[in-house]
């Protein structure tokens, strides 16, 4: 499918809405390219705060869209503070510049198509509202893991079990996150702690267990849901999303960075919404032997203390391995980043700090033998599609899953401490590059990411499942 005959009006027109983050951001961009690949007008909406954050650092090109494929923006309701604070206004901020935006985008002055179906962040789900009220269809993109959407669907049933709010704070440390919590529909050995953490409260009000639980639960009403994953790697949990009525269809599009990449060089595979800017690492990559470094970045979000930051650092002293650390300005609480000065003489000659990368270019690269991750879920995938194992130190949210089946049930990873010691770090690095279950480790994730490649190939399931939301759903009513 490439085009659509009767002119640029009679075009179908999909409006994407991802969620303010990078990690939301990168995946609904995939989905955009894909579907303007495949002969949509696409429209991608921004928050103004981005917008703007995007042409300080990209230049104004960044934004400037290529035909049929154009960016437009609504205010987020403030500058974003922290991860709930942004949640809380855009719910409440959103949905009338949406609709006034669709409104303008149906102007037959406006010279696009009418929008003819709205793709949209399940974390977005206002605009199931202004869906409805134009008749349209309405998908949802979940961009995390599908065990993640169950994990927080399945909040209710660790309130009904009477395990959630926790009683007390000594629940925290006093083992109780370690007990197995029973059998939960789709998922597999969890414990309390495996669940996205939000949970982990002693408050029956904490505003992201509602939100999550509300959010999740309009995904019943979207004509469909779809997810950056694949049938080999999540088949059980996307089944029981759909049989436990969480959503009507679910449809596996991942790796999505893989099915945007079957896209020959286009302008618009040029586009990118990368919020911080790169710096060149792969360079230095070049010239390290095959499988040697060790990759360290913890995303978009995560933040720790100086402290933990050190004891990182003389874990990865003391290893001997090579390094790429990635730093974000922001990665430190509080005050600056102060790194020991004997770190930085012990390491010169073999570690690469840099304050942001190209992370799936990185994580392709052969050099690259080892993955530090927070365990994001859009980390977690480029990490399989560069057949890299992992050393998860899951931060917030989601992680805390895929920490769960990376280490148990993927057999890619293994675990550190939250309170994190450089000992443990020296070790873990250790066994992961040296040890037998490493070397398993890596054979696995190389497995994954021959299956990673061959769903997103053409004929494969993730590549077959777009061409049918496309036709079944996309372009049902036109
Ligand atoms: N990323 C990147 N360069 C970096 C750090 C992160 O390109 O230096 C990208 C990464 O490839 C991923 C996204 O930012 O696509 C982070 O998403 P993820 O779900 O892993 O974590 P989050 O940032 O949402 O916690």
């Amino acid at each position: 499918m490439g085009s659509f005959g009767g002119g640029a009006q009679s075009k179908p027109h999909a409006v994407c809405l991802p969620h303010p983050t990078q990690g939301h951001i990168t995946p609904m961009l995939n989905v955009a390219k894909v579907l303007h690949a495949r002969g949509f007008d696409v429209t991608f909406v921004n928050t103004e705060y981005n917008q703007a954050r995007l042409v300080r650092t990209r230049g104004a090109a960044a934004v400037a869209g290529v035909p049929g494929f154009r960016f437009a923006t609504i205010p987020d309701g403030l500058p974003p503070s922290d991860v709930p604070s942004l949640c809380k206004s855009v719910m409440e901020t959103c949905l009338g510049p949406f609709r006034r935006l669709l409104a303008e985008l149906n102007d037959s002055a406006a010279g696009h198509p009418p929008v003819t179906c709205i793709v949209s962040d399940v974390v977005m789900g206002f605009s199931i509202d202004a869906a409805k009220e134009l008749g349209i269809p309405y998908v949802q993109l979940w961009t995390a893991s599908a065990i993640s959407f169950l994990g927080y669907a399945h909040y209710r049933l660790l309130i009904d079990r009477g395990l959630a709010p926790l009683k007390d704070v000594e629940q925290l440390t006093n083992g109780f996150l370690d007990t197995p919590v029973g059998d939960v529909p789709g998922l597999r050995n969890m414990r309390f702690r495996d669940f996205p953490s939000f949970i982990r409260t002693t408050d029956p009000d904490e505003f992201m267990v509602h939100y999550m639980l509300k959010e999740t639960g309009r995904s019943a009403d979207a004509s469909a849901v779809i997810l950056n994953t694949f049938d080999e790697l999540e088949g059980e949990a996307v089944a029981a999303m759909e049989s436990l009525g969480l959503a009507r269809k679910v449809y596996t599009l991942g790796p999505l960075p893989l099915l945007a990449r079957e896209d020959q060089p286009t302008a618009r595979s040029s586009i990118s919404l990368s919020l911080w800017k790169e710096q060149e690492c792969l360079r230095w990559l070049d010239g390290r032997d095959p499988g040697s470094v060790v990759y360290v970045n913890f995303g978009s979000i995560t933040v720790m203390t100086n402290e933990q930051l050190v004891e990182f650092a003389c874990g990865l002293a003391n290893s001997g391995r090579p390094f790429l650390w990635i730093i974000r300005r922001d990665l430190v609480k509080g005050d600056t980043t102060v790194l020991p000065p004997e770190f930085l003489a012990a390491t010169a000659d073999r570690g690469l700090m840099a304050s942001w990368c190209t992370q799936q270019e990185v994580l392709d690269h052969p050099a690259v033998g080892a993955f530090m991750t927070h365990s994001g879920w859009n980390s977690t995938l480029e990490a399989m599609c560069g057949g890299v194992p992992v050393i998860s130190w899951p931060f917030f949210a989601d992680q805390y899953t895929n920490c769960r089946y990376q280490c148990t049930e993927w057999g890619v990873g293994m675990e550190i401490d939250s309170n994190v010691r450089r000992d443990a770090v020296t070790i873990l690095i250790t066994e992961l590059m040296d040890g037998e279950q490493g070397k398993q480790m890596g054979r696995k994730a190389r497995e994954w990411r021959d299956k990673a490649i061959e769903a997103a190939k053409p004929g494969g399931a993730s590549h077959r499942n777009f061409d049918d939301l496309v036709r079944d759903v996309l372009l049902s009513k036109i």
